[in-house]
């Protein structure tokens, strides 16, 4: 990869609904390139198809990559050299240039009504042919190539509608090298000839992206695969614009894959399996749909970028968590691989816990306190936290904590069943009354006196630990899992033990 000229990359997202995730991982992408080599990450919002502009969109694509930690040096709220950085007010800047293809031969005007498209692709479509406005049926179009100068000049006078058409030539190979691809080689015989300026005087998206990539001096162009089939004709526009020297290097990364690995990663896949496919939650304005999001789901986003870097990249070694930090240093556009990548929600549930272990208890309970308060009442900030360290092993996110540790609020009145029926003997109940005793007289108070003076316990009525060890959790906890018993029954105190082993006795009966 020559990177002789400063990398500039730009995310160029359009602001027509939430941004998928897929989208974030392209963010991503460009952004670990442009911090490895001391760059410039750009946002450029691409809103020239203002029918399909939604509302919220754009403070909605900024809010995701401000979560995920991608940081923007230019763009519509940072500005910068290049301002303005929406293309919708970049409009003016774009027309001088389908004006001049058309002056040097490389574009024409066409005014052809929706009916006369219509009758074209009836026609190409009964003779087998593609339905493609091309270099052979341009020919029988209402264009500036078949119609006279005159005419063409009096529908302009006139306001008659048009567009501008690129004229791509016919025959002619269309070769470029894509980083992750290798060389890409196209026929311009399989492409048509795309509008780029349209009725409205607004660009399309090939001329506005071709167009401003070279203006912001754009180096590299990382993109999902969707857009490949795009590339020849940008490569074309960049040759017709004699701006081939500065062409950016391209990048088309492989698609985001169901868990399933057949077909792209949908939002039906995220609602049907139960994983988010957006960033963040998202509601519809029109249709009040609303899409649930990973912040709001309670991933940390550190865990989000780290499991996205992985989806499309591999390291040289087996490293698989990564700090932002990290994850510039060890990036490389060489090391993305070009077939799909699967989406693996249990991959990204190891991700979460992995960063939740990172986080300190008193951090999980800020993050958690008001679910603790929500569900207990007013609770003590520093019983909370002992019972995070007990219970953060077994959960994937901070979020469950609180559900899973209210016994340490609550006193059980249900006994696990399984346990009952497996582990319940006729002289179970007596056993752990006996064993509350025990420890009140021994004035158990911590894990390790808990522990000691239960295994003296068992020893001197002559029984194996095992007999009574799960009946005791379920008896204190009613779970038949949880954290380490003794820690839990120091937590809990004596007087509260007592109780339980007393409650649960009166209510399990055999
Ligand atoms: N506006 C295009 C999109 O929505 C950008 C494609 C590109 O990066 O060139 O994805």
């Amino acid at each position: 990869m020559s990177l002789e000229r400063p990398v500039r990359v730009r995310f160029a997202p359009s602001p027509t609904g939430p941004l998928h995730i897929g989208g974030v991982r392209t963010a991503l992408y460009n952004y670990l390139l442009a911090k490895k080599h001391g760059g410039t990450m750009i946002l450029r919002i691409e809103d020239t198809d203002q029918n399909r502009f939604v509302p919220g969109a754009e403070a909605y694509i900024r809010e995701s990559l401000k979560w995920v930690g991608i940081e923007i040096d230019e763009g519509p709220e940072q500005g910068g050299p290049h301002a303005p950085y929406r293309q919708s007010e970049r409009k003016p800047m774009y027309r001088q240039y389908a004006e001049r293809l058309i002056s040097e031969g490389l574009a024409y005007y066409a005014f052809d009504s929706e009916d006369d498209l219509e009758q074209m692709r009836k026609r190409l479509e009964a003779s087998k042919m593609q339905p493609a406005y091309d270099s052979i049926s341009r020919m029988s179009m209402k264009n500036s190539l078949t119609l006279s100068a005159d005419e063409v000049k009096e529908r302009l006078d006139r306001g008659d509608n048009y567009v501008i058409r690129i004229k791509l030539p016919r025959k002619e190979e269309v070769r470029f090298h894509d980083v992750i691809r290798g060389w890409v080689v196209v026929s311009t015989n399989t492409m048509d000839d795309k509008v780029l300026l349209k009725g409205d005087g607004m660009p399309t998206y090939h001329l506005a992206n071709v167009v401003d990539d070279y203006l912001m001096g754009i180096s590299h162009v990382i993109r999902g695969e969707e857009w490949l089939p795009s590339a020849p004709l940008h490569v074309m526009l960049y040759r017709f614009l004699g701006w081939e020297e500065n062409m950016p290097e391209f990048a088309h990364l492989p698609l985001l894959l169901k868990p399933e690995g057949n077909g792209k990663l949908s939002k039906r896949d995220g609602d049907r399996l139960g994983f988010p496919v957006f960033p963040i939650d998202w509601t519809d304005p029109t249709t009040n749909e609303k899409s649930s999001g990973y912040r709001e789901a309670g991933y940390y986003p550190e865990a989000v970028a780290n499991m996205l870097a992985l989806l499309g990249w591999h390291p040289s070694d087996n490293q698989e968590l990564f700090s932002m930090d990290e994850l510039i240093q060890a990036f490389s556009l060489d090391r993305v691989s070009k077939s799909g990548a699967k989406f693996d929600l249990n991959k990204a549930f190891w991700f979460n816990h992995q960063y939740m272990n990172k986080k300190s208890v008193s951090e999980i309970y800020d993050a958690i306190a008001s679910i603790f308060e929500g569900k207990f009442g007013t609770i003590d900030r520093n019983y909370a936290e002992t019972i995070i360290g007990l219970l953060r092993e077994k959960v994937q996110f901070a979020n469950e904590i609180p559900a899973a540790a209210a016994y340490f609020f609550v006193e059980p009145t249900k006994y696990d069943e399984d346990v009952v029926a497996k582990k319940w003997k006729p002289e179970t109940n007596q056993l752990l009354l006996d064993l509350g005793v025990y420890f009140q007289k021994n004035a158990a108070s911590n894990p390790a006196e808990y522990e000691q003076q239960f295994k003296n316990y068992c020893e001197s009525k002559g029984i194996k630990t095992g007999e009574i060890l799960q009946p005791l959790r379920v008896a204190v906890s009613g779970q038949p899992v949880g954290p380490p018993i003794f820690d839990m029954l120091a937590l809990l105190t004596l007087p509260v033990v007592m109780n339980r082993l007393t409650n649960c006795t009166n209510t399990v009966k055999l």
